[in-house]
């Protein structure tokens, strides 16, 4: 059972409704109220009213609140019935696009703060407390946020303290009704008798503060996680602070990469190693030095993929960490390193040389393979599409040739 069905009634709803029917609802009265369709001042209060009611059942928190305690529950937060904070427009440009000419003013909570806090993989790895200063607005303790001293702050009567006021305009046969910011209280609702105005805020109502945040970064954080701090944010008269939210933002590493909790990295190891076994190091990101055996009589051919286990990131909540997977490089030796006699002794120790296979009867020519220069080798693409090359800085692209291939045989 609700408390009170007045909100429900002004929207013409029945209190079981689903949002779905409230919205559409208010879509409909709120189309044949607009003061843009109709210009007198009932409808514009009217208007007012299911706006307000929309506002509150649309939002399920405050649909409890006043089911439970009708509109009493809600007065202290703003918008309750009677408290219309120039919703109407912002809702009614949702709905409809556009036509919402006022500027939008108060919301229920007050807008969050985002910061970025860069963090290094290691930082990740590890944790870490980062204290950060904050600048923000708190309600001034000298009036408690009225402005001034008890009894100096009043209503603006030149606009009932809604801040706007409504002024007619006759064009030709129509009369226009248009919203304006109240001047007589620079658009605030209230008028602050100078005597008692408030010292310390000057009437603003509000002081800036400077905040040190320890934001902590636990071990295992990923990129893109939100550290909140409910709250915190600009406190103003009225509202609710929004929250100040740090999101990490993890700074690309050298030689580590990250896919959730594991780690991977490219490791190059010399030809010898790679065939006979031997150790290397990994620098990790906890700060120590990984010595890793390959155990002579594995082969480690390149881009070949092995995993440390357990090497990775700390996993968070759950303990433990991911995996390192460690891809190699092989570093093969230079050009002539050795004599042709000790080619001669690898010929005995590797694998035999594998033949290449051409069969009987094919066509043969004899190849020779020459380094490969970028600028003498582009290909072009010649009339004949066989990859001639050209000294010109022609760079039409479109057609490749064959790559690199001094002779064309067929
Ligand atoms: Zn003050
Ligand atoms: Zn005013």
């Amino acid at each position: 059972m609700v408390k009170d069905t007045k909100l429900y009634d002004l929207l013409g709803v029945s209190p079981d409704a689903d949002d779905n029917q409230i919205k559409k609802a208010y879509r409909k009265s709120a189309l044949k109220y607009h003061p843009d369709k109709n210009p007198s001042a009932e409808a514009a209060e009217k208007f007012k009213e299911i706006t307000s009611a929309y506002e509150i059942l649309s939002d399920s928190q405050k649909r409890d609140i006043y089911d439970q305690f009708g509109e009493e529950g809600l007065s202290g937060q703003g918008g309750g019935a009677g408290g219309f904070g120039g919703f109407g427009e912002d809702l009614f440009s949702q709905f409809f696009g556009g036509g919402g000419s006022s500027r939008p003013r108060g919301p229920q909570k007050g807008r969050d703060i985002r910061h970025e806090v860069p963090a290094t993989l290691e930082q990740l790895y590890k944790g870490r407390t980062a204290k950060l200063a904050l600048n923000k607005q708190v309600i001034c303790k000298g009036c408690e946020g009225r402005g001034g001293k008890p009894g100096s702050v009043k209503k603006c009567t030149s606009c009932n303290g809604q801040g706007v006021k409504f002024v007619t305009r006759q064009m030709g046969p129509m009369i226009q009704r248009f919203q304006v910011e109240c001047d007589a209280c620079q658009a605030t609702g209230e008028i602050i008798d100078p005597k008692g105005r408030c010292k310390e805020c000057n009437g603003k109502k509000v002081n800036n503060e400077r905040k040190i945040l320890e934001v902590n970064i636990e071990p295992g954080m990923k990129d893109g996680q939100r550290i909140v701090f409910q709250g915190e944010a600009d406190q103003a008269p009225g509202i609710i602070p929004g929250d100040v939210v740090f999101v990490v933002s993890e700074q690309p590493h050298p030689l580590f990469k990250r896919d959730g909790n594991d780690l991977s990295y490219e490791a190059e190891i010399d030809l010898l190693t790679a065939v006979a076994g031997g150790e290397f190091a990994i620098k990790h990101v906890s700060g120590e030095y990984l010595k890793v055996e390959i155990v002579p009589g594995e082969v480690i051919s390149p881009g070949l993929i092995k995993v440390l286990e357990g090497k990775g990131m700390p996993i968070p909540k759950y303990g433990g960490y991911g995996n390192l997977l460690v891809k190699f490089n092989i570093k093969f030796p230079p050009s002539h390193f050795t004599s042709e006699e000790n080619l001669k002794k690898l010929e005995e120790i590797l694998p035999p040389r594998t033949l290449p296979s051409i069969p009987s009867n094919a066509e043969v020519e004899e190849c020779v393979l020459t380094d490969y220069d970028a600028n003498k080798h582009r290909s072009k693409s010649g009339a004949n599409g066989r990859g001639q090359s050209y000294d010109s800085d022609d760079e039409e692209g479109g057609h490749h040739g064959a790559e690199g291939v001094q002779c064309a045989s067929q």
